[in-house]
């Protein structure tokens, strides 16, 4: 028997102390700021064609595993188990659909039609696990920022599960109405969904600044509560988002579509960088993938960045029709630039520092040499409607308007490389959460339209039923109506922790 190899974490910014899978986990975020990294990236123990029988759960034990080595297999399994059921709505879980020659690798069949559910399905089982493991007796806290759909892929992994409280902050006028709708319907006693004044960038950055107020921390423990993370920084998202990149690649060649060992590309219409490093870190683990692509709206910080070396966030902040995308620091670049500094925490530390101060910094030469297993450009606003367009009347599919982001860069990518390779693109989202953006960009006429209107409409003229998420919410009372300047966000979070006298 392989005596299997343990993978530990440690800080992106503070190499020095090693944890568990469980403990980075439970911690989110590191306290020195930093993001928790594995030591290495373990390679698949099964070839891929020994993956082509295997199921999504199956198939995400395989991957699970290799990553969380403190989990016991029955623990990991039954976290699966839990996740991937009939919250969603197709057995396969991630269905490759294929369109004008190109496979699109839908991940929105789960409970809030967007592909934060692949991960914030799980993440729930993983934490109360590693709360377990861990011998943790305070309750949980998942405090959250979000562009539109963490929140509510959140909120409902959380909800009413024992052990944990959840808040979420979304900027108030920068989350389509559908996605508003979605969280502030939430149920469960343990959810709180804060609209704030400010854009994502604001919510994070306040959330950020929670996290690391160690008086906050303390009043908190005093009460019997801690903070963890559920966005895209937790490794206990990332690991997840590796699954269905291995599942995709094993499903081409069950469908023949591919003969075993031959690269693909991968596009992924990209905010904080956390799908698309899952497709980098599902390459190192021995996936055979040859271009990530990464696909930027008009907040094109990440396509700058690969062009020039120079990450630079100060510019005008962009609302598109792709508000998931809407990001001028992607948090979870910093983990690929520790990679390319060669795991030297201070040099990325120093970095980091820089964008923390001056909104910018600069890679040398020879870690831009390290970045060439990507590629990056953007689409603008047109360009994302025509592709939406173009999609429907070519061939009848309806595109999300993320997902035709990724769909308009890999336009523009084969246009410039002339590559003809099989490509995936990860479908982000169901057209049915951008419902207006999409059915404008098909016909300017449908702008008349309610927004439920809208849904019947898309729902006839793509010949897709209305998923249950959004029928839900049709009629659904608001719950959370708390909205607050982001200088408030802690006074409202002791509040409704019941902690404290509000500052
Ligand atoms: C979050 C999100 C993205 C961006 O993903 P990252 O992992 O943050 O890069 C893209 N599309 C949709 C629909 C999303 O919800």
């Amino acid at each position: 028997m392989v005596r299997k190899m343990e993978v530990l974490y440690s800080s992106t910014r503070d190499s020095g102390k090693c944890v568990t899978a469980s403990q980075a986990i439970l911690k989110g975020l590191s306290e020195d700021g930093g993001l928790f990294v594995p030591d290495h990236i373990p390679t698949l123990s099964c070839s891929m064609r020994d993956l082509v029988g295997k199921n999504y759960q199956d198939t995400a034990y395989e991957v699970m595993k290799l990553f969380l080595t403190d989990f016991t297999e029955e623990e990991l399994k039954n976290c699966i188990a839990r996740a991937y059921d009939s919250k969603f709505d197709t057995e396969v879980i991630a269905p490759l659909v294929e369109a004008e020659g190109t496979y699109y690798l839908e991940l929105f069949h789960g409970a809030t039609i967007a592909f934060k559910d692949m991960a914030l399905s799980i993440l729930p089982h993983l934490m109360i696990t590693s709360a377990k493991k861990n011998h943790v007796e305070n309750d949980i806290v998942i405090l959250t920022a979000t562009s539109g759909d963490t929140g509510k892929a959140a909120l409902s992994g959380f909800a009413d599960v024992e052990g944990t409280k959840i808040i979420v902050f979304y900027p108030k006028n920068g989350v389509s109405p559908i996605q508003e709708k979605q969280m502030v319907t939430q149920k469960g006693d343990n959810t709180f969904v804060v609209g704030i004044h400010g854009n994502f960038d604001d919510a994070q950055t306040g959330v950020k600044t929670l996290f690391n107020d160690r008086q906050l921390a303390e009043e908190m423990a005093a009460h019997g509560l801690q903070f963890s993370s559920a966005n895209s920084i937790n490794i206990g998202r990332l690991v997840p988002q590796v699954v269905y990149y291995v599942y995709a690649y094993a499903q081409l060649l069950k469908e023949d579509k591919i003969q075993d060992g031959e690269q693909i590309n991968v596009v992924v219409p990209t905010g904080n960088f956390g799908n698309i490093l899952a497709a980098f870190y599902a390459k190192n683990m021995g996936v055979p993938i040859n271009k990530l692509i990464c696909a930027s709206n008009e907040n094109k910080v990440l396509y700058d960045f690969f062009m020039t070396g120079d990450y630079d966030r100060n510019r005008e902040f962009k609302l598109t029709s792709s508000p998931s995308m809407d990001i001028l620091i992607s948090s979870n670049l910093e983990r690929l630039i520790y990679r390319i500094a060669g795991g030297d925490a201070e040099k990325n530390a120093g970095l980091m520092k820089a964008l923390s101060e001056q909104g910018s910094y600069q890679i040398t030469d020879e870690m831009r040499e390290q970045l060439a297993d990507f590629y990056g450009n953007f689409a603008d606003e047109k360009e994302t409607a025509d592709r939406i367009r173009e999609m429907y009347e070519d061939t009848g599919y309806v595109l999300d308007t993320h997902t035709a982001v990724a769909s308009a860069v890999y336009q523009k990518y084969v246009s410039d490389t002339k590559d003809s390779i099989k490509t995936v693109i990860a479908s982000t989202a169901s057209p049915f959460k951008f419902t207006r953006s999409v059915m404008k960009a098909i016909d300017e006429k449908y702008d008349s339209l309610s927004d439920f209107e809208l849904v019947d409409e898309l729902s006839k003229i793509g010949n897709v039923d209305v998923p249950k998420a959004i029928e839900e919410i049709r009629t659904a009372p608001v719950i959370h109506d708390t909205v607050c300047d982001k200088t408030e966000m802690k006074a409202v979070v002791k509040r409704f922790l019941g902690i404290g006298q509000a500052e």
